[in-house]
């Protein structure tokens, strides 16, 4: 097999496999902690799906009012339903002022208040008080454009610190030896066709979220979890995939994310009666509750026949009241894209929206310290040797049930050097790499070249519109056992038809027709293993609301869910939720009834 490719060898410390937030955050600290290290991208650094981001980044400065980062860990505990692992959410809150600050150290073109320091809204969930004051300016944000410029500040940053970049190179799948250590990456170059095997003593995964799962997503199309099927292929379990996170505000028909940002600067939002039904379902925090809560209440809305339009499907958001200046200064992306989207001048009209799939809570499994888990009977935190994740791809967990607007920013910042230091510590610079045996490499090469080959009758776009109506039918913001059971098995036909797949495009250079084929390999697997734990978790909570168990239920279900796949087999087990904090600076949070 190997000899039909041409395989280029590559020798490295660290590979950081993403070119992301998290990705890039990782590798400047891993250079300037003189680690010899490749950051691996399939897109262009700054075309990755950070840049996208719009309302802020987390992180408690109290530059335009009270706050303390005690308080934004209790709202993030609170935010995840008690979910988050509690060691891992105090390290994100101590740390998320030094990481902002460094940011703005590195260049951030933030947003200034009229003193110059660093401009922040209000942000869904994010309350002062222990959740019993009025909301937190949180969101330190550069207009409704904060992922762009925090993207392009880190990649300069990875340039000046010499950070070598692989651009345009498809990670197929993890080198893990015969005792499960991982050993680097196999790559395939789209320019030139090579295949590409990085050797590396740590290798991150920091491939971002699987929003792509769903038909409609406010996700890139490169969002197809890539990092998380590989885990799965290297029987790696993922932890917590059934909470997926629904942005109550996607605009109407595109999908196009309308930023909670749009609410904290003094957005609601009504029904057909012109209700403002927020006042409802969350009295106290109103439209800026967390997005589950707001999710939940515009799908009930709707459900009760009060959705606007002709289809009754949809509820409305009103910025037409606010300033015009305000709006196009802070807000100059919603204008843009509700007018390209939707033909609406938000200066006089209400923008048509509706819950869209946005964010995975779940991913591979982690440490605070970044180090992938590989929970063993005797040791639930046993650690995979060699193997790291960061970002979206990660799950920490510092989100648990549902994550709140703002903290995956800071959490690409606060974890992505976190791997950094942690990377230092394992590795002995320049140190020799093993002779790895041909047939690690052959079985990727294997599945890589039975893909490119399928001469199959159905095209890639078939299958996976088959695949994401699925998801978006059977696992949406409200289900129940019949739905997903329902789900299970249609997902299964369409993964069987995966074997009539057709890859007309056989040549190796800017193939995007197999890069679309792999991709959905990659959906496919995190699709039955969404839809598996959403069946296991017989309880509600957080973004995971089950019609038919609609109570959280602490006692069988505070615990993480873990999923493997074996011989294709969906297989099933739990991690207790760390309840405890990292040190005594604060104390651990209990869990109690989640109002807003
Ligand atoms: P990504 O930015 O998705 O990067 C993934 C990287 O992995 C890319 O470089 C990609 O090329 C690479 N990659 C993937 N697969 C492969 C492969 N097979 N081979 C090689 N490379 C690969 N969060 C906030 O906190 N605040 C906000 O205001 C905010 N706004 C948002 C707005 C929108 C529209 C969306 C969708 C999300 C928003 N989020 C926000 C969430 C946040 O932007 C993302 O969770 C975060 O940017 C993910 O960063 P990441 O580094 O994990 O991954």
């Amino acid at each position: 097999m190997l000899k039909s490719y041409n395989i280029i060898d590559h020798y490295y410390d660290v590979i950081v496999v993403g070119a992301g937030g998290s990705g890039l955050r990782a590798s400047i600290g891993m250079a300037e902690k003189d680690l010899k290290t490749a950051c691996i991208s399939k897109v262009f650094p700054t075309r990755s799906h950070t840049v996208a981001a719009q309302g802020g980044i987390g992180a408690a400065l109290g530059n335009m009012g009270e706050d303390d980062w005690r308080w934004h860990m209790y709202d993030t505990v609170k935010g995840s339903d008690w979910l988050g692992d509690q060691d891992a959410i105090e390290y994100l809150c101590f740390n998320a002022e030094k990481a902002v600050i460094e940011l703005e150290s590195y260049g951030m073109p933030f947003s200034r208040t009229d003193e110059g320091k660093i401009y922040q809204r209000p942000f869904g969930g994010h309350l002062t008080q222990n959740g019993e004051g009025p909301p937190a300016k949180r969101a330190c944000a550069a207009a409704d454009k904060t992922g762009h410029a925090l993207l392009h500040t880190l990649y300069q940053q990875c340039l000046k610190q010499h950070v070598e970049f692989f651009n345009e190179y498809f990670v197929l799948d993890l080198l893990m030896d015969d005792e499960n250590v991982c050993r680097g990456v196999i790559a395939w170059c789209l320019e030139d066709g090579t295949l590409n095997r990085f050797h590396a003593h740590q290798t991150i995964l920091a491939t971002g979220g699987h929003g792509r799962t769903y038909l409609s997503s406010t996700s890139a199309h490169i969002c197809t979890g890539d990092g998380n099927a590989m885990a799965l292929r290297s029987l790696l379990p993922l932890s917590d995939m059934e909470f997926v996170q629904f942005h109550p505000t996607g605009l109407y028909g595109s999908g196009v994310l309308i930023t909670e940002g749009a609410r904290g600067e003094g957005g609601f939002l009504t029904n057909s009666k012109g209700d403002h039904f927020m006042e409802n379902y969350a009295p106290n925090a109103k439209d800026l509750a967390s997005r589950d809560v707001v999710s939940k209440a515009i799908t009930m809305e709707i459900n009760k026949g009060k959705g606007c339009g002709s289809e009754k499907d949809h509820v409305l958001l009103h910025l037409e009241h606010l300033d015009s200046n305000l709006i196009q200064k802070r807000l100059p992306g919603v204008v843009e894209n509700a007018h390209s989207f939707c033909r609406i001048d938000v200066t006089k009209e209400p923008i048509p929206v509706i819950p869209t799939v946005h964010y995975n809570m779940g991913g591979i499994p982690t440490n605070y310290r970044t180090e992938v888990l590989q929970p063993t009977k005797s040791n639930p935190e046993n650690v995979c040797l060699g193997l790291m994740a960061v970002g979206e791809a990660a799950c920490v967990s510092i989100h648990g049930a549902n994550r709140l607007g703002t903290n995956s920013l800071i959490d690409l910042l606060v974890f992505g050097k976190a791997a950094s230091d942690t990377a230092k510590e394992k590795i002995l610079p320049n140190t020799n790499h093993p002779v790895l045996n041909n047939n690690i490499t052959d079985k990727i090469i294997e599945r890589f070249d039975k893909i490119r080959n399928s001469n199959g009758n159905l095209k890639t776009g078939e299958i996976r519109i088959n695949m994401q109506k699925i998801m978006q039918k059977n696992c949406s913001v409200f289900r129940n056992h019949d739905l997903i059971s329902e789900g299970i098995k249609k997902m299964t036909e369409v993964e069987n038809s995966y074997n009539d797949l057709n890859v007309k495009d056989k040549s190796l250079i800017f193939n995007t027709d197999l890069v679309e084929a792999l991709e959905l390999d990659n959906l496919l697997i995190q699709s039955k293993v969404t839809l598996h734990s959403a069946l296991d978790r017989k309880e509600s909570r957080g973004a995971h609301a089950r019609e038919d168990y609609s109570i959280r239920d602490d006692e069988k279900y505070l615990k993480h869910t873990l999923v493997w796949v074996e011989n294709n087999n969906v297989v099933l087990g739990s991690r207790q939720v760390n309840m405890d904090t990292l040190t005594n600076k604060i104390k651990s949070i209990p869990p109690k009834t989640r109002v807003y």
